[in-house]
């Protein structure tokens, strides 16, 4: 049986099609440019066959899911005898607020529940739920399920999302620390404590996925109690187009000295700051690297600037924990990137943290960096939020 897993975007939409209960990624896909003038395109790869930008008629997202599974099941990457082998459908959702702290079931009242976060992530919402409205109209009957990126972090204690504003903005806009990335802190946690043969509600780590959006997480007896990112994923660490924290006031000062308007400061500071803004090379850190080996004086103190801030929070977290397990690294920089984890780790010296030689060799792939003697064990661990969702989908259906 089949959980196909869906994150939906304004004008695209990505799949994978998993099996259970090996859970194994069967197909991946990816419809873009829905609805434009200019046509869909599709790319799909099935063990090792597939096509790429192929274009399709996909007027809406109804009609992308229809492609999706009518390549699933009939002609050259056909890998199901029939769309009813698919049991359910796991949509990531970007915002659950504080109404949504595991994966639900969507029914109406959850369809109007992600409606009412949508203000807290316009972008974001909204498309997810066209996602699962198009799902409902091409499989009806087949259970839809919504695994949210915010999730996780709801076990965070007062004291860890409050912002200190008057009351009546939490009360009255709901505003306070959300956090996201949840999926894929989430992941790595239970797959460390399975990992080591721990049960999960004993289990304290740093969680560190860095990739394009960057973000850390606390976690304490398997729970999160803290999370880099805020309100909105422009907090935190520095990212590749994102500035993370600043001091606020800077946001009034450019509007008053620049003359910006409020979507200007925004376009600011989450498409034109990070890896990309400092460095003027580009945003991808692979580049940033690149140049930085060329000494671009930019690209080696950005460098410098964002594995330091990372190290702060690493530092401040383990600091709060009674006893550190391990620190993991996930994403694509952290689990590709031995050198960068290396100079994170360096800023990390008070805690005790010694990376080994094996830190050099692992890529992409799950292993232990750290020397015997480090006070805190280094883990990486490679992130798969498709599974995540998958497994919280197959959970929540019975199944599992
Ligand atoms: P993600 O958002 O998880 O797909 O991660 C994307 C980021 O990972 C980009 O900034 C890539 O440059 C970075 N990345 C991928 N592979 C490597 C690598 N081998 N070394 C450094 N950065 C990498």
């Amino acid at each position: 049986m089949y959980i196909m897993v869906i994150n939906c975007g304004s004008s695209s939409l990505k799949f994978q099609l998993i099996s259970f209960p090996e859970e194994a990624a069967i197909a991946k896909g990816l419809i873009e440019r829905i609805g434009q003038d200019i046509g869909a395109q599709f790319t799909l790869s099935v063990n090792g066959k597939g096509f790429k930008n192929k274009p399709i008629d996909a007027s809406d997202h109804t009609k992308a899911v229809t492609a999706a599974l009518s390549a699933l099941t009939t002609g050259e990457c056909a890998v199901l005898e029939s769309k009813d082998e698919i049991k359910g459908f796991g949509h990531r959702v970007v915002h659950g607020g504080e109404k949504f702290s595991a994966p639900v079931i969507i029914d109406d009242e959850v369809i109007k529940g992600i409606e009412e976060c949508n203000e807290l992530a316009p972008l974001h919402n909204p498309a997810n739920l066209t996602g699962i409205e198009a799902c409902m109209k091409a499989l009806p009957g087949v259970p839809n399920v919504a695994v949210f990126d915010t999730a996780f972090h709801q076990t965070m204690p007062p004291k860890a999302f409050h912002y200190a504003l008057p009351y009546k903005f939490y009360e009255e806009d709901h505003i306070r620390r959300y956090g996201f990335h949840g999926t894929s802190h989430k992941y790595v946690t239970k797959t460390f404590a399975k990992l080591i043969n721990k049960p999960l509600e004993e289990v304290n780590v740093v969680t560190v996925h860095l990739g394009n959006g960057s973000s850390l997480a606390c976690v304490k007896n398997g729970k999160c109690v803290d999370t880099s990112m805020g309100l909105t994923p422009l907090a935190g660490v520095i990212m590749g187009t994102r500035c993370g924290d600043i001091d606020p006031a800077l946001v009034v000062y450019l509007m008053k000295k620049e003359g910006m308007s409020p979507e200007e400061v925004d376009t600011l500071m989450n498409k034109k700051s990070g890896l990309l803004g400092f460095s003027g090379v580009s945003s991808d850190m692979r580049d940033i690297q690149e140049a930085a080996d060329q000494n671009d004086k930019q690209s080696v103190l950005i460098l410098e600037m964002w594995a330091y801030g990372i190290a702060k929070y690493i530092n401040a977290y383990a600091g709060t924990l009674p006893k550190t397990d391990a620190v993991i690294f996930t994403a694509g920089i952290g689990e590709n990137s031995p050198g960068l984890r290396k100079i994170i780790c360096d800023n990390c010296a008070g805690l005790g943290i010694k990376l080994s030689e094996n830190n050099d060799n692992v890529r992409g792939e799950t292993g232990c960096v750290s020397s015997a003697d480090s006070r805190i064990p280094v883990y990486v661990i490679p992130t798969n939020e498709e599974l995540q969702i998958a497994q919280g989908t197959a959970e929540l259906l019975t199944l599992k």
